[in-house]
């Protein structure tokens, strides 16, 4: 790491410590040379998660899209962007705990709609019905009975 002051090479590192986030260790260097102290902060690059669609094409994962689309399915309902955000930022620990570099949306889709159901159940229905469309009718319409059923009591 150059000096920033006198652009010498080496320096040593001084202290060594993780931010308060966790994210990136900060180092506090001294230059071998000048002797002036400087900072530097080392991170883990982080390794993209590639989503495999239904039609079989990847994709990097992206965190914004998959937000709106819970968004839009929790349109008007009482489930507040903390609720939303919550759950989007289990799902990602859990992609980052797991050794797989790659996961189907289908798999995404159905943590998202596990989370849903014990949320609101209209915007679990509305986001189930994206997701297992054409695929899973049946399914889709023994839980929409389900809902209405206990609606009706
Ligand atoms: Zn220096």
């Amino acid at each position: 790491m150059r000096c920033p002051y006198c652009n010498y090479i080496e320096s040593k590192v001084v202290d060594s410590r993780p931010t308060d986030e966790g994210q990136a260790i900060r180092r506090r260097r001294e230059c071998i040379d000048c002797g002036r102290r400087f900072t530097t902060y080392e991170k883990v690059e982080e390794i993209p998660i590639i989503v495999v669609k239904k039609d079989g094409n990847r994709q990097v994962y992206n965190r914004n899209k998959l937000l709106n689309g819970i968004i839009k399915s929790c349109e008007k309902r009482p489930v507040s962007m903390n609720e939303i955000e919550n759950i989007v930022d289990d799902i990602e620990k859990k992609l980052s705990n797991s050794l797989e570099k790659e996961i189907t949306s289908r798999e995404i889709g159905e943590m998202v709609m596990n989370r849903l159901k014990g949320i609101d159940e209209v915007s679990y229905v509305r986001f189930a019905s994206v997701y297992r469309q054409f695929k899973d009718v049946n399914s889709f319409m023994d839980e929409l009975k389900k809902i209405l059923d206990e609606g009706s009591n």
